[in-house]
């Protein structure tokens, strides 16, 4: 955020009233020189700027906050040309930033791919019914894909046998709602050259292998379900899965995402559709490197894009996938796979920080996070540095002291998902120490110690888009099975809706322009359907609905 120092503050203000002295003694009093094209008057508007939070009007000219503040003001600015909107007392915010979702692929899930998820899918029963339903009408030999498996009542994932029971003449991959694991089927290991005892994994991943020492179909990290299939679609679709996936999100009152987890092939579709005009809202793009070969290429021809709505903005990578935990749970055979070995993940991260780009990395595990950490140190040499391109991190989810102060002193952010705590506390709880799970998602602790927090819904790995999901959790922290974890790391309604709005903007630079509504900013703003004043626990969010998002004073939603 900008902050005015006293100084400044004292020459701003002497300005302002040397020009007010002025105005009254030449007795100027025309109509003002650049009226609204919009306002919106009688209204709660919550700005989040913290030197007016509170507003009752707002002006909007050329795509741009003209100026806040209560009806007289405001009213002053009024023509015959304005469009005004009488709120009736209704709330307005700053625009929702999701720092971590992934617009494409959430698209591609949703109207492409056989859903699997929970609860209706909780047992092998229940998934080789759905898997042979959608086999049923696809001729034989064409790829079935399917996502958003989680925890199965027989205690583990299936194997290849078990899903060849209900799909056996199509290869087949069913793919974990993190995106993180899959299991194939006999046809696509097979259809993919890696039926084979001497299949070698590939880098970051690792095919499961059964007592015959052929791979049983289960599939760790993405790099290993890559290697099976890789799901394509044409740019046609790319675009179709786009726009749907913006629609959803506007209607929901978000007006920028991060898209941190791209493939240059979407980026592009990206470019082209927002050239066309028909991105109803801002995105930052962050592509994702496989490996350092990969980055160091990447960097290399990754061209600092910027259009009205768009930047390509850093580099996307991950340090784990199963969280790289100090300790890893016993029986679990994976947990000690980093995405990278630690040399070569510092010199991607060196790679990217010398490029002069912003580095994001997916850590999940306590250890993970401080590799990340100590990959950002390296790479920057000072502190200042790292603060400068503020580096940031992903998920996230557990509390180590001394990471946090890390953290907070090198000016990394972090983008953190709430939904953690309802869907994954039940998993880890079974995986991890116990106190690990109870602070999981820290927000008091964060912001306590100077963390930059944002946000991201993380579709579609997470199932809800939706920015009050995330609110909630932050706020109630509650488990799927409605225990309540840690109440101290719970942050209020404001605090969250700061983190989903200024907080966002920050891990994107974004914070000079996005995430309150103060004069000159980008007019993206929400008007809600109730008042925000009164929200104090989750249950208060039910019901709570945008009536009309506006991205650059335009609305680009209305209910
Ligand atoms: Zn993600």
């Amino acid at each position: 955020m900008t902050r005015i120092n006293r100084r400044t503050f004292m020459q701003h203000a002497g300005t302002a009233a040397a020009l007010a002295v002025l105005s009254r003694t030449n007795r100027v009093w025309a109509a003002p020189a650049e009226s609204a094209e919009l306002a919106l008057t009688g209204g709660a508007i919550l700005t989040m700027n913290e030197s007016e939070p509170n507003a009752d009007a707002m002006a909007v000219r050329g795509g741009r906050i003209l100026a806040v503040g209560n009806d007289e003001k405001i009213k002053a600015l009024i023509s015959k040309d304005t469009k005004v909107i009488d709120l009736g007392g209704k709330c307005v915010t700053p625009g929702l930033i999701d720092a971590h979702s992934h617009v494409i692929a959430f698209g591609h899930m949703e109207l492409k791919f056989v859903i699997i998820r929970p609860p209706k899918i909780n047992s092998f029963a229940t998934l080789q019914q759905a898997l042979a339903e959608a086999a049923k009408d696809k001729p034989k030999g064409e790829w079935i894909v399917a996502r958003g498996f989680d925890t199965f009542k027989e205690g583990r994932f299936p194997r290849r046998k078990e899903l060849d029971d209900a799909v056996p003449d199509h290869p087949l991959l069913t793919i974990h709602w993190s995106g993180q694991y899959g299991v194939a089927n006999t046809a696509a290991l097979k259809k993919a050259g890696l039926f084979d005892k001497n299949a070698k994994d590939p880098y970051g991943g690792k095919f499961m292998r059964g007592r015959d020492g052929l791979p049983d179909g289960v599939l760790i990290h993405y790099p290993a379900i890559y290697a099976v299939h890789q799901p394509e679609i044409d740019e046609q679709d790319q675009i179709e899965c786009a726009l749907w996936g913006f629609d959803q999100f506007v209607r929901d009152g978000v007006t920028c995402i991060h898209d941190n987890f791209c493939i240059p092939k979407h980026a592009k579709s990206y470019v082209r559709l927002e050239r066309s005009g028909r991105m109803p809202c801002r995105l930052r793009v962050y592509p994702y490197v496989v490996n350092l070969e990969h980055c160091q290429e990447l960097v290399k021809g990754m061209q600092r894009y910027e259009g009205p709505l768009l930047r390509m903005q850093g580099v996307k990578l991950a340090v784990d996938g199963y969280p790289l935990m100090y300790k890893p749970p016993p029986k679990n055979k994976v947990g000690e796979l980093p995405m990278h070995p630690q040399p070569l993940f510092e010199q991607i991260i060196a790679a990217i920080h010398q490029a002069g780009f912003q580095a994001d990395v997916h850590a999940v595990g306590d250890k993970g996070v401080d590799w990340t950490l100590g990959a950002f140190a390296k790479a920057a040499g000072s502190v200042g540095e790292c603060g400068k391109r503020r580096h940031r991190i992903e998920h996230y989810p557990f509390r180590k002291m001394d990471s946090v102060k890390r953290t907070a002193e090198l000016g990394v952010a972090v983008c953190v998902q709430p939904e953690y705590i309802r869907l994954k506390a039940a998993d880890f709880a079974e995986n991890f120490e116990r106190e690990l799970v109870e602070t999981m998602v820290p927000l008091r602790t964060f912001t306590k110690e100077g963390v930059h927090v944002a946000y991201g819904a993380d579709v579609p790995a997470f199932p809800s888009h939706s920015p009050l999901d995330s609110i909630r959790g932050a706020m109630d922290r509650k488990t799927e099975k409605g225990q309540t974890l840690d109440k101290s790391e719970a942050v209020s309604f404001m605090e969250a809706l700061r983190h989903h709005t200024l907080g966002s903007a920050y891990a994107a630079f974004d914070e000079k322009d996005l995430g309150s509504l103060e004069d000159g900013k980008c007019a993206d703003f929400v008007i809600w359907n109730r008042d925000l004043r009164k929200i104090n626990k989750g249950k208060d969010l039910d019901g709570l609905q945008p009536q009309a998002t506006y991205v650059s004073g335009k609305a680009v939603y209305e209910a």
